[in-house]
């Protein structure tokens, strides 16, 4: 592990409240450490309670001017800013990855993805069409519009620290909303990198701000208990999202919660193997498996379950774990400690239930925060339904691998699970394409695809895996509110 730490990078950042960059109230400090090295990049001051009432307060001020901008007006910051985050994808890459741990080739295309969604919301804000609707009487007319819900909130994880804010804060500044976002205290220097270059292209000062502070709960109360705040978005723990949607019903928010999940990866007998293996890397190893839409089970049906496991093992194998920034590296570090320990216990858990290692595995959790948060990718095979690895999200390099005999057995597998979010499918069967379509209870299925995440298309889970979509046409709804207006008195 060579570099650690990058010039560009300086004590200098603070929160983003009103147009400014800030102490705040802050009367304490908190540290961003780099997870691939244990080392402290930045120490930010801590944001308080009051610190997001001022957030709160401004963007009530700034929202009504910005609700009555037309939206050629609104897609021009949107796009100046994506143009941005392109020109300097090199600087943001670099900071995603020392703050977050993905390889740098990741953090660039995160960059990119996360501009995406400023794209096309951009042009989707142009599209925020009513109805009229033929009356019940001659003397009236039925007219629906639709409006900005007002201000709105955010609160973040670290797994994607550019592109969870921009899913959601595209579709608010597009419809007309102003937002606070609260990213995760993991990772705030992603999001306060979006906050300058929104702040160089002279957004409005207090149409958002990014708050940064480590007590979660008691930022997010002041967000949840302000009636003023009309919509919260949040992505996270499934745990962290029941809270708040206990919270909103106090002030009757809209929320809107992409929550945990526990993606299935099925592979059928008569699929593409090699195209099969190379998604199932992808999907599995894309942020080091910490991604809600990560393939946490693999089925495979028996006659080509060794095939599959051996080379997928082949295939992970080959990767290399480093420090992100590391030309080659195609594994980084997790998050952070409590990360590693999680993975460690689902392994742990599976080897006593019987399940075996055909690659990886660690032995040793000493000195973790150290030498950096690194887990090796894994494959564990002879898995059954009574290990962790089946019920939890496992967020890390874990592919456990479990044989299958028919259809019906994998279907009845896959959707015994609280989670709905995503599944795979591999398949060369077009009937079974849809038959499965239709019977996997999740709200993004990957047909012969391992990464079908794009800005284009409804993003979100059913079951316990979340409210809402984000992305495509559907997200931009979750921030407009349908009014109707029947209008009397036509006849003479
Ligand atoms: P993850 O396991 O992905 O870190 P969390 O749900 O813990 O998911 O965190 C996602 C976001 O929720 C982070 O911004 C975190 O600070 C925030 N958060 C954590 N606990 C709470 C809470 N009790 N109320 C509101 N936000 C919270």
């Amino acid at each position: 592990m060579t570099t650690t730490t990058t010039p560009s990078l300086s004590d200098t950042y603070l929160s983003y409240i009103g147009g400014q960059f800030t102490k705040g109230q802050a009367t304490s400090t908190f540290d961003v450490i780099n997870p691939a090295t244990g080392e402290r990049l930045v120490t930010l001051p801590d944001a308080t309670p009051a610190d997001m009432q001022a957030a709160i307060d401004a963007a009530v001020q700034a929202q009504p001017a910005w609700a009555n901008t037309t939206a050629a007006e609104r897609a021009d910051v949107l796009r100046k800013v994506a143009a941005k985050m392109h020109a300097e994808v090199d600087r943001l890459a670099r900071i995603m990855t020392l703050e977050e741990g993905k390889p740098l080739a990741e953090a660039r295309t995160e960059v990119a993805y996360a501009a995406s969604f400023f794209e096309w919301f951009a042009e989707e804000g142009r599209r925020i069409y009513g109805d009229t609707i033929p009356s019940s009487s001659p003397d009236k007319r039925i007219l629906v519009i639709k409006q900005a819900v007002g201000v709105t909130a955010a609160i973040t994880p670290w797994n994607f620290p550019a592109a969870m804010i921009t899913r959601k804060l595209g579709p608010a500044l597009a419809a007309g909303c102003a937002m606070v976002v609260k990213p995760s205290e993991l990772t705030p220097l992603s999001a306060l990198e979006i906050a300058r270059m929104f702040d160089e292209i002279g957004l409005p000062k207090g149409l958002l701000s990014v708050v940064c502070g480590t007590d979660a709960p008691a930022l997010a109360k002041v967000i949840m208990d302000d009636a003023r705040v009309r919509k919260i978005s949040f992505t996270g723990s499934t745990e962290v999202g029941k809270i708040l949607m206990r919270q909103a019903a106090d002030t009757m928010k809209r929320v809107s919660l992409e929550l945990g999940g526990h993606a299935p990866f099925i592979v059928f007998a008569d699929a593409d193997l090699d195209a099969a293996i190379d998604n199932a890397v992808a999907c599995k190893m894309r942020g080091m498996g910490e991604t809600c839409v990560s393939a946490n089970r693999f089925y495979v049906e028996r006659p080509v379950y060794d095939a599959f496991v051996e080379r997928l093992a082949q295939r992970m194998g080959g990767m290399r774990m480093g420090n992100g920034l590391e030309e080659g590296v195609t594994v980084g570090p997790l998050i952070e400690p409590a990360a590693v320990d999680k993975v460690r216990r689902h392994v742990a858990d599976a080897l006593a239930k019987g399940a075996k290692l055909l690659l990886g595995g660690e032995t040793s959790g000493e000195g973790v925060a150290e030498r950096g948060c690194f887990y090796p990718p894994t494959v564990l095979v002879d898995v059954n339904h009574t290990m962790l690895v089946t019920q939890e999200e496992t967020f890390g390099p874990v592919a456990a691998v479990i044989p299958f005999e028919t259809e019906d057995e994998v279907v009845r597998y896959a959707n015994d699970t609280p989670y709905g979010l995503a599944a795979y499918y591999f398949t060369r069967d077009v009937g079974r394409v849809f038959r499965l379509a239709e019977q996997l209870e999740y709200g993004i299925l990957g047909a012969n695809d391992g990464i079908p995440s794009t800005a284009q298309a409804p993003f979100g889970g059913v079951k316990q895996s979340g409210l809402g979509r984000e992305g495509s046409r559907y997200g931009i709804e979750e921030y407009l509110n349908v009014k109707y207006v029947s209008l009397g008195g036509i006849q003479k």
